[in-house]
């Protein structure tokens, strides 16, 4: 099973999306996938790079459109394993509204995000994620705007499956990425990976200083959504780990009442080849 391809990653040295490369990687052959049973859509950002670098199907979309695309590949072929990917300013800016949509549709993809806190791609501006007081080219007084709290907004969209993690913490985030495919619905997996180029601040170190492994707390029960809540509050957010999962809401596809069974790649074309040119002819 192999999931790696000969294309060097166009990746700073030293950041933190290698390591999110290799958890999937990793992740998928240890849940016994072959490499046409995956599927990884990403979005734009140097994130978004990460589908060409998985020897999966893949496809490198549009800002902040890699979720719509997910649901839809899924949709077709429910037989595939379908994750979606980007950075925090291309799901937690621009696609914000599919991610909330994505997340209480609660279709089987698993959505891992990796956070850096900033805009790589366009060289260092302020993203939803960056703290108060943050500067940038774009803010260089200083943010002004509060940051966003992913966890908080998938809580209270429906999540079925919330978890964090660290780039440089391989284990763990590979065992989460391991859980969220497995996960019968929606999973959103947030990854801290630092850029170090244009974010100084949120550095390898200080994730080091500020993460709190859930591991810490052997009483925190995943199940309890008001703890998860109550446990993101108290950390700031900054807590890693498995901190939501309900495994008892039924995904989409086994909620939809009349759904086939087959998705539409598997399902026989029930038309001649005459009517088939005919219906073609109608769109031309
Ligand atoms: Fe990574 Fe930042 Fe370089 Fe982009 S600019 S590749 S996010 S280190």
């Amino acid at each position: 099973k192999e999931f790696r391809n000969n294309i060097k990653p166009n990746w700073c040295p030293g950041c933190g999306d290698f390591s999110v490369q290799a958890a999937i990687q990793r992740a998928a052959a240890n849940v016994g996938l072959e490499p046409e049973q995956l599927a990884v859509i990403s979005g734009i950002g140097c994130s978004g790079r990460i589908s060409g670098y998985i020897n999966a199907y893949g496809l490198h979309g549009i800002h902040g459109r890699a979720l719509p695309i997910a649901q839809g590949v899924k949709l077709a072929n429910r037989e595939l394993t379908v994750i979606a990917s980007g950075g925090d300013g291309d799901g937690f800016a621009i696609g914000m509204g599919h991610t909330v949509h994505a997340i209480r549709r609660n279709l089987d993809v698993t959505y891992i995000v990796m956070d850096n806190q900033i805009y790589g791609l366009t060289k260092g501006q302020t993203s939803p994620r960056s703290a108060e007081g943050f500067k940038t080219k774009s803010t260089p007084e200083g943010s002004i705007e509060s940051t966003l709290s992913p966890l908080e907004i998938a809580l209270s969209a429906g999540a079925t499956f919330v978890a964090q993690s660290f780039s440089s913490d391989l284990k763990q985030l590979t065992a989460l990425i391991e859980e969220g495919i497995k996960h019968k619905g929606f999973s959103l997996i947030n990854v801290f990976s630092p850029c170090v180029t244009f974010n100084k601040v949120n550095t390898y170190d200080w994730f080091k200083e500020n993460i709190v492994n859930l591991e810490q707390f052997p009483e925190y029960d995943p199940s309890n959504r008001v703890a998860a809540m109550n446990k993101i509050m108290e950390t700031h957010g900054m807590l890693t780990g498995l901190i939501y999962q309900d495994k008892v809401r039924k995904s989409y596809e086994d909620l939809a009442v009349g759904f086939k069974e087959q998705g539409l790649a598997n399902q026989k074309l029930d038309l001649s080849r005459e009517d088939f040119d005919k219906l073609l002819a109608e769109f031309k």
